[in-house]
């Protein structure tokens, strides 16, 4: 059976060959006798495939050994409540930028905790922009700053990191391995897995341990980084086959050269959507261009009423999950590492088809 090229937001695509290892590997991982998912958590087998998972990502994203490297569940959103519990003291107040989607569901949670200051928001711009840095209003006692790289609803993204006194916590469930980042500038940087990483199930959370210990004594203990960080993310059962593919998917990047490989690649993949999305008065993309997402391109049509036929006709073509966020509509195409270059030129192929038939 073929394979279609999958452009969904997530659970997105993954590396073929990943999954040819995967299936090679699932009754009976090097020959031991049982896969992957039946082996004990703490058996030498699953705590090496652990640690290499680890080593890779460290080596991936040059992590700095003061960093700890947590991989836990309840995705992204569960890291809403888990940050301002963690980080964020009784009476306490923290800043938040509000970008999008992801931006605003991290603040109304954060509100639970504690004050949330909204330092800036582009909810008037109905988010196509980011607030100019010089308009942002910081508190002057933050126990951090949160914003979210990429809006992966919007496909609004931080080309640059903001540079602010309180430690920076960044939602980067979308963007993450899609180029280098200089970890050393983020206090906290967290992702849920099924966009970038591997399949839905596993969070990624990368903390500076200066800023484990700080948690409320009301944290559950299952939220608290400081208990993931001394049991090496085994403080119960972790998500074992999520975290050994998330660590084959690891190992794909390193063999193809890393991540300023990969940003080459998604540089091109975006750039190419893009040029054809504004060369076309039939399709647009409303975000500024200094902010436009390389991973979730949303557009739209110039006649809405055709959107339904695009997807029908797309899906046929083999296209898959190019309908926008069900918030927003339109169309979306997620080019996230695992979507190969050619895929972007089948969409782009089938884009100027479908215009040149009903334009
Ligand atoms: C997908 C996504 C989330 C939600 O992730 P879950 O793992 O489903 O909780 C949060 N933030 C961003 C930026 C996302 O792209």
């Amino acid at each position: 059976m073929t394979r279609l090229y999958n452009f969904c937001a997530g659970p997105a695509a993954l590396p073929e060959s990943v999954l040819e290892t995967a299936r090679d590997d699932m009754l009976n991982w090097h020959g031991r006798g049982l896969s992957v998912m039946e082996m004990s958590h703490r058996s030498t087998e699953f705590v090496g495939i652990a640690e290499q998972a680890e080593a890779s990502l460290r080596s991936l994203l040059a992590i700095p050994d003061d960093y700890a490297v947590l991989f836990l569940q309840g995705g992204a959103s569960l890291q809403f409540s888990a940050v301002p519990l963690n980080l964020l003291p009784e009476g306490g107040c923290a800043d938040y930028l509000n970008t999008g989607q992801w931006s605003k569901k991290a603040i109304a949670e954060g509100k639970r905790f504690g004050t949330v200051n909204v330092a800036a928001s582009a909810e008037s711009n109905n988010f196509s922009t980011i607030p100019p840095r010089d308009s942002w209003q910081l508190s002057a006692d933050a126990a951090y700053f949160h914003y979210t790289p990429n809006e992966t609803i919007g496909g609004v993204e931080f080309h640059w990191v903001p540079e602010v006194a309180a430690p920076l916590v960044a939602d980067m469930s979308s963007t993450i391995l899609s180029r280098p980042v200089d970890v050393s500038r983020f206090g906290v940087i967290y992702a849920g897995a099924q966009k970038n990483i591997g399949p839905a199930g596993l969070t990624l959370v990368i903390v500076r341990r200066e800023l484990l210990g700080r948690s409320r004594a009301a944290c559950p203990v299952m939220l608290d980084w400081k208990t993931a960080a001394e049991n090496d993310s085994m403080y119960n059962t972790p998500p074992t086959f999520a975290l050994y593919l998330a660590g084959l998917v690891f190992a794909w990047l390193q063999e193809l050269g890393g991540l300023s490989v990969m940003a080459e690649i998604n540089r091109r993949k975006a750039e190419k959507l893009y040029a054809a999305i504004d060369g076309s008065s039939f399709y647009a993309n409303p975000v500024e261009l200094p902010s436009r997402s390389q991973m979730n391109v949303p557009f739209t049509l110039a006649d809405a009423n055709l959107d339904k036929l695009f997807l029908q006709q797309s899906n046929a073509a083999g296209l898959l999950n190019l309908s926008g966020h069900r918030s927003v509509g339109g169309m979306r195409a997620s080019l996230y590492n695992a979507v190969p270059e050619a895929a972007v030129d089948a969409l782009i192929a089938f884009m100027q088809d479908f215009e040149q038939r009903n334009g």
